[in-house]
């Protein structure tokens, strides 16, 4: 499957032939503020419930987004990941968000990180 940048109306490839629902799967998602590498993590994890406790990604407020971003590990580019951040087309860089179905679904365009399968928690 692949979208349509709004800003340059270039095709954007995903790696997956599908969007990810994260509400309907647990999990959390940060994407880089430099590249298009998309960073994943359960609802469950001990070291995400250590910091905020027991509430969703999407519920977390402004404080809560910052703490969350500060103990994550930084993105392999350099860049780091970012409650914020849209995901980026590879094309021009620009904000893929309005092409996406809400802002609960994410895409993997390029690098997933997958907090189930790698430490993404910084010690
Ligand atoms: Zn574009
Ligand atoms: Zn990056």
């Amino acid at each position: 499957m692949d979208i349509e940048c709004p800003s340059c109306k270039k095709r954007v490839e995903l790696d997956q032939r599908y969007f990810y629902h994260a509400a309907r799967s647990n999990q959390g998602f940060l994407y880089c503020d430099r590249d298009s590498t998309v960073l994943v993590f359960s609802t469950y994890d001990p070291a995400y419930v250590r910091i905020v406790g027991d509430v969703h990604p999407w519920m977390l407020d402004f404080d809560q987004k910052a703490e969350v971003e500060e103990h994550l590990i930084a993105c392999p580019c350099g860049g780091s990941f970012s409650f914020s951040s849209p995901p980026q087309c590879p094309h021009c860089g620009g904000s893929l968000q309005p092409a996406l179905p809400s802002p609960m679904h994410y895409v993997i365009m390029g690098r997933l990180i997958d907090g189930d399968r790698e430490p993404i928690w910084k010690d």
